[in-house]
Protein backbone atom coordinates (compact mmCIF):
# COMPACT_ATOMS: atom_id res chain seq x y z
CA UNK A 1 0.00 0.00 0.00
CA UNK A 2 2.75 2.47 1.06
CA UNK A 3 6.27 2.20 -1.03
CA UNK A 4 8.77 4.64 0.04
CA UNK A 5 12.25 4.03 -1.61
CA UNK A 6 15.73 5.91 -1.21
CA UNK A 7 13.52 8.91 0.29
CA UNK A 8 15.95 12.07 0.88
CA UNK A 9 15.14 15.22 2.59
CA UNK A 10 17.35 17.83 3.90
CA UNK A 11 16.41 21.37 5.81
CA UNK A 12 19.35 23.36 4.19
CA UNK A 13 22.48 21.96 4.85
CA UNK A 14 20.98 19.64 7.49
CA UNK A 15 19.90 15.63 6.12
CA UNK A 16 16.83 15.11 7.93
CA UNK A 17 16.30 12.10 5.90
CA UNK A 18 18.93 9.90 4.22
CA UNK A 19 17.78 7.48 1.44
CA UNK A 20 14.63 5.75 3.75
CA UNK A 21 13.38 2.52 2.27
CA UNK A 22 10.20 1.16 4.09
CA UNK A 23 7.62 -0.64 2.91
CA UNK A 24 3.62 -0.92 4.39
CA UNK A 25 1.38 -3.50 3.24
CA UNK A 26 -2.43 -3.00 3.85
CA UNK A 27 -3.83 -3.53 7.56
CA UNK A 28 0.28 -3.58 8.44
CA UNK A 29 0.75 -1.52 11.28
CA UNK A 30 4.52 -0.24 11.72
CA UNK A 31 5.75 1.85 14.66
CA UNK A 32 8.82 4.37 14.50
CA UNK A 33 10.40 4.79 17.29
CA UNK A 34 14.34 6.62 17.92
CA UNK A 35 15.70 9.68 19.41
CA UNK A 36 14.54 13.27 19.22
CA UNK A 37 15.89 14.67 15.96
CA UNK A 38 15.76 11.63 13.98
CA UNK A 39 13.83 12.38 11.55
CA UNK A 40 10.47 9.95 12.54
CA UNK A 41 8.24 13.27 12.28
CA UNK A 42 10.03 14.60 8.74
CA UNK A 43 9.40 10.84 7.38
CA UNK A 44 5.61 10.36 8.10
CA UNK A 45 4.85 14.22 6.90
CA UNK A 46 6.56 12.93 4.01
CA UNK A 47 3.90 10.54 3.18
CA UNK A 48 0.91 13.04 2.93
CA UNK A 49 3.27 15.57 1.83
CA UNK A 50 3.33 18.10 5.04
CA UNK A 51 7.04 18.19 3.85
CA UNK A 52 7.83 17.24 -0.09
CA UNK A 53 10.69 14.96 -0.46
CA UNK A 54 13.20 15.92 -2.73
CA UNK A 55 14.89 12.31 -4.23
CA UNK A 56 13.21 8.87 -4.12
CA UNK A 57 10.09 7.76 -4.41
CA UNK A 58 7.20 7.60 -2.57
CA UNK A 59 4.10 5.28 -4.04
CA UNK A 60 0.91 5.53 -2.44
CA UNK A 61 -2.10 2.57 -3.02
CA UNK A 62 -0.52 2.56 -7.11
CA UNK A 63 -0.05 6.88 -7.10
CA UNK A 64 3.18 8.73 -7.01
CA UNK A 65 3.77 11.09 -4.77
CA UNK A 66 4.93 14.41 -6.77
CA UNK A 67 4.74 17.82 -7.56
CA UNK A 68 1.19 17.03 -9.36
CA UNK A 69 -1.48 18.02 -7.42
CA UNK A 70 -4.23 15.79 -8.61
CA UNK A 71 -1.99 13.13 -7.31
CA UNK A 72 -1.64 14.78 -4.05
CA UNK A 73 -4.75 15.14 -3.67
CA UNK A 74 -5.97 12.10 -3.84
CA UNK A 75 -3.06 10.79 -1.87
CA UNK A 76 -4.68 12.94 0.98
CA UNK A 77 -7.31 11.48 0.50
CA UNK A 78 -6.87 8.08 1.41
CA UNK A 79 -4.11 9.00 4.06
CA UNK A 80 -4.95 10.97 7.65
CA UNK A 81 -2.57 12.43 10.52
CA UNK A 82 -3.24 12.78 14.25
CA UNK A 83 -0.63 14.93 15.89
CA UNK A 84 0.79 15.40 19.13
CA UNK A 85 -0.93 18.87 19.45
CA UNK A 86 -4.49 18.08 18.60
CA UNK A 87 -4.89 20.99 16.10
CA UNK A 88 -8.75 21.08 16.97
CA UNK A 89 -10.31 24.41 15.93
CA UNK A 90 -11.20 25.83 19.04
CA UNK A 91 -13.77 28.37 17.87
CA UNK A 92 -15.93 24.96 16.44
CA UNK A 93 -17.64 22.47 18.86
CA UNK A 94 -16.95 19.03 18.59
CA UNK A 95 -19.34 18.03 16.12
CA UNK A 96 -18.79 21.12 13.81
CA UNK A 97 -14.54 19.57 13.53
CA UNK A 98 -15.42 16.31 12.75
CA UNK A 99 -17.90 17.62 10.35
CA UNK A 100 -16.07 20.55 8.44
CA UNK A 101 -13.79 18.25 6.62
CA UNK A 102 -16.19 15.72 5.11
CA UNK A 103 -18.37 18.89 4.40
CA UNK A 104 -15.72 21.08 2.45
CA UNK A 105 -13.52 17.63 1.05
CA UNK A 106 -15.67 15.16 0.79
CA UNK A 107 -18.98 16.98 -0.28
CA UNK A 108 -21.28 15.27 1.82
CA UNK A 109 -24.54 17.06 2.70
CA UNK A 110 -24.77 18.24 6.74
CA UNK A 111 -27.01 15.84 7.55
CA UNK A 112 -24.11 13.21 6.23
CA UNK A 113 -21.55 14.55 8.03
CA UNK A 114 -23.63 14.96 10.97
CA UNK A 115 -24.20 11.31 10.81
CA UNK A 116 -20.49 10.16 10.04
CA UNK A 117 -19.29 12.23 12.81
CA UNK A 118 -21.20 10.60 15.75
CA UNK A 119 -20.66 7.36 14.40
CA UNK A 120 -17.08 7.87 14.67
CA UNK A 121 -17.71 10.12 18.02
CA UNK A 122 -18.63 6.83 18.98
CA UNK A 123 -16.21 4.66 17.99
CA UNK A 124 -13.97 6.84 20.28
CA UNK A 125 -16.18 6.48 23.10
CA UNK A 126 -17.32 10.36 23.65
CA UNK A 127 -20.76 10.40 22.25
CA UNK A 128 -21.99 12.93 24.80
CA UNK A 129 -19.38 15.39 24.02
CA UNK A 130 -20.19 16.42 20.90
CA UNK A 131 -21.88 20.03 21.34
CA UNK A 132 -18.61 21.08 23.76
CA UNK A 133 -15.96 22.97 23.03
CA UNK A 134 -12.31 21.75 22.59
CA UNK A 135 -11.04 23.58 25.76
CA UNK A 136 -13.89 21.89 27.98
CA UNK A 137 -13.06 18.59 27.34
CA UNK A 138 -9.95 16.74 28.73
CA UNK A 139 -6.26 16.04 26.61
CA UNK A 140 -7.06 12.62 26.07
CA UNK A 141 -10.85 13.54 25.44
CA UNK A 142 -9.25 15.83 22.25
CA UNK A 143 -6.94 13.66 21.31
CA UNK A 144 -10.05 11.49 20.94
CA UNK A 145 -11.71 13.51 18.96
CA UNK A 146 -8.65 14.49 16.56
CA UNK A 147 -8.54 10.60 16.01
CA UNK A 148 -12.48 10.58 15.03
CA UNK A 149 -12.27 13.41 12.85
CA UNK A 150 -9.59 11.43 10.95
CA UNK A 151 -11.49 8.46 10.67
CA UNK A 152 -14.59 10.69 9.57
CA UNK A 153 -12.94 11.29 6.42
CA UNK A 154 -12.47 7.80 5.74
CA UNK A 155 -8.92 7.23 5.63
CA UNK A 156 -6.97 3.87 4.45
CA UNK A 157 -4.11 4.89 6.22
CA UNK A 158 -3.25 6.66 9.50
CA UNK A 159 -0.38 8.66 10.20
CA UNK A 160 0.16 9.21 14.28
CA UNK A 161 2.95 11.97 15.41
CA UNK A 162 3.38 11.09 19.13
CA UNK A 163 -0.44 11.20 19.88
CA UNK A 164 0.02 10.15 23.22
CA UNK A 165 3.67 12.47 24.37
CA UNK A 166 1.24 15.78 25.02
CA UNK A 167 -1.18 14.23 27.34
CA UNK A 168 -1.27 13.78 31.21
CA UNK A 169 0.23 9.92 31.78
CA UNK A 170 -3.54 9.11 33.34
CA UNK A 171 -4.97 10.22 29.95
CA UNK A 172 -2.66 8.36 27.87
CA UNK A 173 -4.36 4.84 28.23
CA UNK A 174 -7.56 5.79 27.10
CA UNK A 175 -6.19 7.30 23.77
CA UNK A 176 -4.02 4.41 23.05
CA UNK A 177 -6.84 1.81 23.94
CA UNK A 178 -8.59 4.11 21.15
CA UNK A 179 -5.47 3.29 18.88
CA UNK A 180 -5.47 -0.71 19.87
CA UNK A 181 -9.27 -1.10 18.69
CA UNK A 182 -8.50 1.14 15.30
CA UNK A 183 -5.51 -1.41 15.20
CA UNK A 184 -7.62 -4.81 15.79
CA UNK A 185 -10.34 -2.87 12.50
CA UNK A 186 -7.75 -3.40 10.38
CA UNK A 187 -6.40 -0.27 9.36
CA UNK A 188 -3.13 0.54 7.96
CA UNK A 189 -1.35 2.64 10.61
CA UNK A 190 2.12 4.51 11.03
CA UNK A 191 2.56 5.33 14.62
CA UNK A 192 5.17 7.37 15.95
CA UNK A 193 5.43 6.58 19.59
CA UNK A 194 7.68 5.75 22.65
CA UNK A 195 4.77 3.87 23.95
CA UNK A 196 6.35 0.38 23.48
CA UNK A 197 3.58 -1.48 25.71
CA UNK A 198 1.39 -0.46 22.88
CA UNK A 199 4.16 -1.49 20.38
CA UNK A 200 4.48 -4.59 21.93
CA UNK A 201 0.58 -5.17 21.40
CA UNK A 202 0.03 -4.01 17.57
CA UNK A 203 2.75 -3.58 15.98
CA UNK A 204 4.00 -5.66 12.34
CA UNK A 205 7.01 -4.29 11.98
CA UNK A 206 9.05 -2.17 14.66
CA UNK A 207 11.50 0.58 13.49
CA UNK A 208 14.43 2.35 15.02
CA UNK A 209 15.48 5.48 13.34
CA UNK A 210 18.85 7.61 13.87
CA UNK A 211 20.16 10.44 11.91
CA UNK A 212 17.63 10.02 9.57
CA UNK A 213 18.19 6.38 8.30
CA UNK A 214 16.51 3.46 9.23
CA UNK A 215 18.94 2.15 11.58
CA UNK A 216 16.92 -1.23 12.66
CA UNK A 217 13.62 -2.67 10.91
CA UNK A 218 12.52 -6.08 12.71
CA UNK A 219 9.38 -8.18 13.69
CA UNK A 220 8.58 -6.57 17.40
CA UNK A 221 9.75 -10.02 19.11
CA UNK A 222 13.00 -10.12 17.38
CA UNK A 223 13.26 -6.03 18.06
CA UNK A 224 12.49 -6.10 21.59
CA UNK A 225 14.37 -9.25 22.26
CA UNK A 226 17.76 -8.92 20.38
CA UNK A 227 18.06 -5.70 18.58
CA UNK A 228 20.63 -5.97 16.07
CA UNK A 229 22.32 -2.29 16.31
CA UNK A 230 24.31 -0.96 19.40
CA UNK A 231 22.33 2.49 18.55
CA UNK A 232 18.61 0.78 19.13
CA UNK A 233 20.00 -1.55 22.00
CA UNK A 234 20.98 1.64 23.78
CA UNK A 235 17.79 3.97 22.99
CA UNK A 236 15.97 1.25 24.45
CA UNK A 237 17.39 0.69 27.69
CA UNK A 238 16.79 4.57 28.29
CA UNK A 239 12.94 4.29 27.66
CA UNK A 240 12.18 0.85 28.78
P1 LIG B 1 11.21 14.44 17.87
O1 LIG B 1 11.31 13.13 18.58
O2 LIG B 1 11.85 15.54 18.68
O3 LIG B 1 9.84 14.77 17.41
P2 LIG B 1 11.88 13.70 15.15
O4 LIG B 1 12.58 12.40 15.06
O5 LIG B 1 10.44 13.74 14.84
O6 LIG B 1 12.16 14.32 16.58
P3 LIG B 1 12.11 15.56 13.00
O7 LIG B 1 11.08 16.51 13.49
O8 LIG B 1 11.78 14.72 11.86
O9 LIG B 1 12.66 14.68 14.19
O10 LIG B 1 13.37 16.43 12.65
C1 LIG B 1 14.55 15.89 12.13
C2 LIG B 1 15.57 16.98 12.01
O11 LIG B 1 15.17 17.90 11.01
C3 LIG B 1 15.76 17.78 13.30
O12 LIG B 1 17.13 18.00 13.47
C4 LIG B 1 15.04 19.07 13.03
O13 LIG B 1 15.68 20.13 13.68
C5 LIG B 1 15.11 19.22 11.53
N1 LIG B 1 13.92 19.87 11.01
C6 LIG B 1 12.67 19.38 11.05
N2 LIG B 1 11.79 20.21 10.46
C7 LIG B 1 12.51 21.27 10.03
C8 LIG B 1 12.19 22.49 9.34
N3 LIG B 1 10.93 22.75 8.96
N4 LIG B 1 13.19 23.32 9.08
C9 LIG B 1 14.46 23.06 9.45
N5 LIG B 1 14.83 21.94 10.10
C10 LIG B 1 13.87 21.04 10.40
MG1 LIG C 1 8.78 14.39 15.87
Amino acid sequence: LIKLDAVSKHFGEFQALKQVSLEVKRGEKVVICGPSGSGKSTLIRCVNRLEAHESGTIVIDGIKLDENPQNMRKIRSKVGMVFQQFNLFPHLTVLENLMLGPVRARKLSADKARETALTYLGRVRIPEQADKYPRQLSGGQQQRVAIARSLCMEPEILLFDEPTSALDPEMINEVLDVMVELADSGMTMICVTHEMGFAKKVADKMIFMDHGEIVEEATPKKFFAAPESQRCQDFLEKIL
